[in-house]
């Protein structure tokens, strides 16, 4: 150890202690009078906000005062009473305001430590920070600094906290005027303190938002304006919005610090509510606005009945009759159905959609049924005609491949009337085609997302019908209400609850929660990799069985990174070890085309036992022989992976097996990925748990279109909360009623204008 520099313990006179009784209460401070501010202007009117730094605050999406005050402290500190330096015990996460000591730099051989101790009385405690060299000049001896970390001992059973976070609260020469006076005007001691995430790399400090929002909080008017109708907020008892700014950010004395760290103060609910009503409140109105569209109401007569009777290849599962009549339901109402239809992988959504299909034609209307690619198209299509040809129903197939003038051909079919099932992809079928008669789209969306986007396109659809409708015909009461077909989107991602409500909010949604029967629960049973032989010992048998078995690996190849089984070597090894009795096989993404071509159909026709593959064979392979997944450092995977992959067994009749094997250390959310997956197959479930311990962004793998933008809520922690305001949307514009007043809605409806609309992109909220 060499020391840079030391400074001699300081005798300095500390009146901390004094700090620890003031008592402070921000909602009392006198608002300082002058010009109040408008939330809506921009945050320049501020008090220390400059161009510069407003340029800052933009980057970081704050751009008027109202933005500001959401921006929300991310947790607290109790500095209204710190601990004592004495009070510290190890293992705690702990405030403690003391005074600065002194401060050295030293080097070991690994890297530059800076040391702080800080004092109080007789007590003091050693600060650590790794790599602090960037410390050397922030602090003097004297100065009054909070800290706040995790304390524990050294070897030595000293008390100290490594890399504490702190703020230095001012110097020496500063506290002339009286610390106790200092504490009172003080943003910074005395009081429960807000923690703000710093911006613009640092240059926003924590401290410095304390300070311009507290700032923005003195020139807010106390009565501003509540969107919120009274009936609501009578029901929920939520605080007026100036007073859950000043709480949310200045909380009380009084108030529960679990509940501040949780967000759940009566504060942070309003403010939440508040976001997650006015979103609701437009989903709502879009969803209204789609009802007030003309539909056509289907007949559903015992004809109908039959013949969806007479096509059907099976009884249908208690979720596909449950689906089946929600979708019948909305087809015979003269109001077009917006439905998405979510059933995880092999839930049988197929022939649900093709019932629904049998609906309008034998109405008399066609069908689109969109896929977004090609080999889904075509898959439909030969299940399609598997299923309906025989009952007379024509079908076509419109992919991309085709050549010009049969497309052009099969165009004037659909359009003459003549095709009563058109089957292709949603680029073909949206731009191209105009129907005579479409009364029913369906989407299979087997995307994540956007289908939102999706919707949009497809009214294009039902416009150019319209129009061409009213341009031949010229049938006045046709065009003043003009029919639109029903659609139905598919979706194979199983999406949480929160989610769909958010996202989906204006579609009413059924869920196919049930797998068609005789497919035998999945076995999923978690493993150290020290158990490997017993492992491949299993595999062995189940081939001998005469079943075949995926060995998958993270990685291709052993340098991409190190440590970790790569599936090019690992198949070379069981190849000649393990599983040497077998027919080994290789599949990854790095290989061309046709040779992945080849080892698929190789395995498919059960020439191959054990395929030991990368990730690549997560979605569209389909053998029904395999029934052993075996996921080497299964620790690795993200949930909705190891789901997609173990999709691959259970498809047959034999019983199948998941084993998820684990190398070295499993952190705790590893832990709780595995144990998930062992506990339960349903993709509802591991969607949910997914989306909690990823956050939603990382959920839908890339920042989507039509994802909300939060600015408080959470679609994670805020659960509950949503459902209460999809409630009270829904209440608020079934009304004028006795407890709300046409007004108030309208109010509402105008402060969602102004206020939320953009921000949701809820841009055609009439
Ligand atoms: P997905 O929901 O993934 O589109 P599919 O519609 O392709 O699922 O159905 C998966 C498989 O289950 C198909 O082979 C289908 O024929 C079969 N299936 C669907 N419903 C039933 C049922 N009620 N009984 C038996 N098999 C069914
Ligand atoms: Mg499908």
């Amino acid at each position: 150890m060499v020391p840079i520099t030391k400074s001699p313990f300081l005798t300095t006179n500390s009146c901390v202690s004094l700090l620890y009784n003031s008592q402070f209460h921000p909602m009392k401070a006198a608002p300082t009078l002058g010009q109040q501010f408008d939330p809506g202007m921009p945050v320049q009117f501020v008090k220390g906000i400059g161009p510069k730094l407003a340029e800052v605050l933009r980057e970081k999406g704050i751009t008027t005062i109202e933005d500001l005050l959401y921006y929300l402290p991310f947790r607290y500190e109790d500095r209204l009473n710190p601990r004592t330096v004495a009070e510290l015990r190890p293992g705690e996460m702990a405030t403690v305001i003391a005074e600065v000591r002194g401060v050295s730099l030293y080097r070991t051989s690994r890297m530059p430590i800076f040391e702080m101790v800080a004092g109080q009385g007789r007590s003091s405690v050693r600060c650590l920070w790794f790599n602090g060299t960037y410390l050397r000049d922030r602090f003097q001896p004297g100065q009054l600094v909070a800290l706040y970390g995790k304390v524990d001992q050294d070897r030595q059973g000293r008390l100290q906290i490594v890399q504490p976070q702190f703020e230095i609260l001012g110097d020496p020469e500063d506290s002339e005027a009286g610390v106790e006076q200092a504490a009172a005007e003080s943003l910074e001691i005395g009081r429960i303190i807000p923690i703000y995430e710093t911006a613009g790399n640092k240059k926003l400090s924590s401290r410095w938002f304390r300070r311009v929002i507290h700032n923005a909080l003195e020139k807010l008017p106390p009565d501003l304006p509540d969107g919120i109708p009274a009936a609501v907020r009578r029901r929920l008892r939520l605080v007026p919005s100036y007073e859950a700014f000043w709480k949310a950010h200045w909380p009380e004395p009084g108030e529960s610090f679990d509940d501040l760290l949780n967000w759940r103060t009566p504060a942070h609910f309003r403010l939440i509510f508040e976001e997650l009503f006015f979103l609701e409140l437009g989903l709502e109105l879009k969803r209204r606005k789609y009802r007030s569209g003309t539909g056509i109401p289907f007949r559903l007569d015992e004809k109908v009945r039959q013949a969806i009777k007479r096509i059907l290849p099976f009884h249908p599962t208690g979720a596909q009759k449950r689906v089946l009549k929600d979708i019948a339901d909305d087809m015979q109402k003269a109001v077009p159905m917006r439905r998405l239809l979510q059933g995880d992988v092999g839930s049988g959504k197929t022939i649900v959609a093709l019932e629904a299909a049998i609906i309008a034609m034998e109405n008399g209307y066609q069908v689109a049924l969109m896929a977004p690619t090609e080999i889904l198209a075509t898959q439909h299509y030969l299940s399609a005609r598997r299923i309906l040809e025989n009952a007379g129903y024509r079908i076509v197939l419109l992919t991309g491949s085709l050549e010009q003038d049969r497309k052009r051909q099969l165009r004037r079919h659909i359009n003459a009337g003549n095709a009563h099932l058109v089957i292709g992809t949603h680029a073909l079928i949206q731009d191209a085609v105009e129907f005579s008669k479409l009364g029913l789209v369906i989407v299979d969306e087997q995307h994540r997302f956007g289908v939102i986007q999706r919707f949009k396109l497809m009214k294009k659809t039902g416009d150019a019908e319209r129009a061409s409708t009213a341009e031949t015909e010229s049938a006045p009461e046709r065009s003043l209400s003009p029919e639109e077909p029903h659609t139905l989107v598919m979706t194979a991602t199983p999406i949480p609850r929160t989610l769909a409500l958010t996202l989906y909010g204006d579609l009413d949604i059924s869920v196919l929660n049930e797998l068609p029967p005789g497919r035998t629960p999945i076995v999923t049973r978690r493993v150290s990799d020290d158990r490997s032989d017993e492992v491949f010992d299993f595999v062995r048998k189940q081939v001998a069985a005469g079943h075949q078995a995926y060995v998958v690996y993270p990685v291709i190849e052993e340098n991409e990174e190190r440590e970790l089984k790569a599936a090019i070597s690992m198949f070379q090894k069981l190849r000649s070890r393990e599983l040497r009795a077998s027919h080994v096989g290789l599949l990854h993404g790095r290989m061309d085309a046709d040779e992945k071509d080849r080892v698929m159909r190789e395995f498919q026709a059960g020439e191959i036992d054990v395929l030991v593959s990368t990730t690549v064979i997560e979605v569209g392979v389909d053998v029904p022989n395999a029934n052993v997944m075996v996921v080497e450092h299964a620790e690795r995977f993200g949930l909705a992976q190891l789901h997609q992959l173990r999709g691959r067994i259970g498809r047959g009749a034999a019983k199948s097996y998941c084993v998820l094997m684990t190398s070295g250390k499993v952190t705790e959310e590893a832990n709780r990925r595995l144990d998930a997956m062992v506990r339960t197959t349903d993709g509802f479930e591991i969607a949910d748990l997914d989306l909690e311990l990823r956050g939603p962004g990382e959920f839908f793998g890339t920042k989507q279109a039509g994802m909300p933008n939060f600015r408080v809520a959470s679609l994670v922690r805020d659960r509950e909360i949503i459902e209460i305001a999809k409630r009270e949307a829904a209440f608020v514009l079934s009304g004028p009623n006795a407890e709300i007043s046409h007004e108030e809605i309208n109010r509402a409806l105008v402060h969602l204008r102004t206020h939320w609309q953009r921000r949701y992109g809820l841009a055609e909220v009439g």
